[in-house]
């Protein structure tokens, strides 16, 4: 199964990527998680990286399909992978096409998840997550048990930077300026549901 889950910050891609990771067996891709593990490692990429996510702006295209490329390579991704914030721009998308083309398969179906505005404001301000197992909460709509920490595996509950208010209209921003084009990207390879 090669699948795009394409929709805004916050319309849910991370949580439905990971439930279908777990019944299809094929894995998650996510291009936020990945850009967030380079600046963890304090890489020359991730380095790179930090100032365009602090601001809600999307990282260049020449930085986000470098490590999409090496990824989709390992043998975890042979029979397909779950692409979550991926692409994010029309060149992303045909640079998308090229990859599956050199790798000889087709993509099975973009699924774009339309939520409106001042509900994914809402959900992004309460969000919270936890670093040590990628579980993710919402103060109001999906508590865990003990306020700050994970039900899971009971580390401390974080919220991302680029999470503030602010930074997730500038998000909203870019999504309707540079993201939302693939839906007729899409919609023209009839893939699109
Ligand atoms: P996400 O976790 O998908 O919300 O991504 C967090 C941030 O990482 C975004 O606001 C962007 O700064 C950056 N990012 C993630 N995926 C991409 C992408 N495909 N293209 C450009 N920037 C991205």
């Amino acid at each position: 199964m090669r699948l795009i889950l394409l929709g805004p910050p916050g319309s849910g891609k991370g949580t439905q990527a990971a439930q279908l990771a777990q019944t299809s067996g094929v894995p998650q891709i996510s291009t936020g998680d990945l850009l967030r593990e380079e600046r963890a490692g304090a890489t020359d990429l991730g380095k790179q990286a930090a100032a365009y996510m602090d601001r809600g702006d999307l990282v260049p295209d020449e930085l986000v399909l470098e490590i999409l490329r090496a990824r989709v390579s390992k043998p975890d991704c042979a029979e397909g992978f779950l692409l979550d914030g991926f692409p994010r721009t029309v060149p992303q998308a045909e640079a998308l096409d090229a990859i599956l083309q050199g790798l000889g398969v087709q993509l099975e179906a973009v699924v774009d998840i339309e939520v409106p505005d001042a509900e994914i404001e809402s959900r992004i301000t309460g969000r919270r997550s936890c670093p040590a197992c990628a579980a993710i909460y919402h103060v109001v709509m999906q508590p865990p048990k003990t306020a700050g920490e994970c039900d899971r595996c009971g580390g401390a509950l974080t919220q991302r930077s680029d999470d503030s208010a602010e930074t997730v209209r500038n998000r909203l921003r870019v999504y309707h300026e540079q993201t939302q084009p693939l839906i007729e990207y899409y919609r023209t390879t009839g893939c699109l549901h």
